[in-house]
């Protein structure tokens, strides 16, 4: 083989490793109820809320603009919009995040069991899109015990006056 075909077969494998490689998935991220597009989701998300929906990660305590924030409206995935929370549950669990003590159906969340950084936990997801949220935990108050703990960064925020803007 000499040098110049040498080189094209080089370039075409390292072409197809990159095709193939699947560091760059194409299209959604997930097949779930609703397809998105990962691109356009990263240009839309601030940093924060990339790393916290798409890559399991945490706000810092008291830094979430939900966390002390107690007006009357319904709490959105900030990905796919569904609603999750009603401020009727929200309370203030003193733990750092926005927390609340029930979801507006069952169905909206889905959980899992989390055993990462040497804890058993419970992860929270939305069973929409499949966007990290926070966890839930068995120490709220009545009625139901339960203490949502949620990432300001998972959730959006509408006033009980506001319209919404979808039409579903
Ligand atoms: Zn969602």
């Amino acid at each position: 083989m000499n040098t110049i075909s040498r080189n094209v077969s080089i370039r075409l494998r390292h072409l197809m490793a990159l095709t193939m490689n699947p560091i760059f998935p194409r299209g959604p991220i997930r097949r779930m109820t609703v397809e998105i597009d990962k691109e356009e989701l990263k240009k839309r998300l601030t940093p924060l809320q990339w790393h916290v929906t798409q890559e399991k990660g945490t706000e810092r305590p008291f830094s979430g603009c939900y966390n002390k924030f107690y007006e009357k409206g319904t709490y959105t995935c900030v990905i796919c919009d569904q609603e999750l929370f009603s401020s009727d549950t929200k309370y203030d669990s003193g733990c750092g995040w926005p927390a609340f003590n029930e979801v507006l159906d069952q169905g909206r969340v889905k959980l899992t069991k989390d055993t990462s950084h040497d804890m058993v936990r419970t992860e929270v997801t939305c069973s929409k899109c499949g966007a990290h949220l926070g966890h839930v935990f068995n120490d709220g108050p009545k009625p139901t015990r339960k203490r949502f703990c949620i990432n300001s960064a998972s959730i959006n925020f509408h006033s009980a006056g506001e319209e919404k803007k979808s039409t579903s």
